[in-house]
């Protein structure tokens, strides 16, 4: 099993990383995707895979990050890829969730790391939160160009089939668990199984019965095991799946 989206990096974890890695492997969780955003976590991605042979370090800008600076951190994350190996770009992309003042920073800063994914032949992280149009419509433009993930999909079971059609795949993760997630459990039900990942984006987002609570990336087994029931298939076969899917796409 292999967990597509973590950031086991981040200070909730400082007091048992050796101990949640050791929980990965008793659950057969194998291969984590360590997914950086920011100047700092690009950098802590690395380290961390350097340091424990699970992890698989990726770097990116968040669109969280879009601020004045953003001409600084596109120029240090073009230097940071050419010096340094990752497996994909971002996590990056699109979210008007807490403001939309700074959407033409975002727009360009997502525009320069899908330029930089085709540069560097990578797969892209994408996140997408209450800005489908916007994302869908710059991710169109880059149509028969691009590979990549849209990283813990909560839209639509008809946008994840337009999503599906610029060559893009989908990764599912906590809140697919939750009682009232209509939409996820619908997308995990019926997309293509060669189109779909699994992962946690621990430490947010625990899949039930850890709700609320810190999540970690030996929960993706959580994900994977609700996935496999919406679909009524064996674990067994979900997990050989999105592990294969997975290895491709990140070329790992
Ligand atoms: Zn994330």
């Amino acid at each position: 099993m292999i967990d597509s989206h973590s950031h086991l990096f981040e200070e909730e974890f400082n007091i048992d990383i050796e101990d949640c890695i050791k929980r990965c492997k008793e659950n057969n969780v194998n291969k984590i995707l360590l997914v950086g955003f920011s100047y700092d976590t690009n950098r802590k991605a690395l380290e961390y895979s350097k340091k424990y042979d699970i992890f698989y370090p990726t770097a990116g800008i968040h669109p969280d990050e879009a601020d004045d600076n953003y001409l600084e951190k596109i120029k240090d994350l073009k230097d940071f890829i050419s010096k340094n190996k990752v497996y994909a770009i971002g996590e990056c992309g699109i979210d008007y969730h807490y403001t939309k003042e700074n959407a033409l920073i975002q727009k360009i800063i997502f525009k320069e790391q899908i330029e930089l994914s085709i540069k560097y032949n990578l797969p892209l992280i994408i996140h997408m939160r209450d800005a489908t149009a916007d994302t869908f419509n710059i991710l169109k433009e880059y149509k028969g160009k691009i590979k990549g993930v849209m990283h813990c999909y909560s839209g639509s079971l008809e946008m994840a089939y337009e999503f599906i059609k610029l060559g893009l795949h989908i990764s599912l993760g906590g809140p697919v668990t939750f009682k009232n997630a209509k939409e996820p459990k619908e997308v995990a039900k019926n997309i293509p199984l060669d189109k779909l990942l699994v992962e946690t984006d621990c430490p947010f987002l625990a899949p039930t019965p850890f709700r609320g609570k810190r999540n970690e990336s030996s929960y993706v087994t959580l994900v994977a095991k609700e996935i496999a029931d919406l679909r009524k298939i064996s674990y067994q076969e979900l997990e050989e799946a999105t592990e294969k899917n997975t290895k491709e796409l990140f070329n790992l």
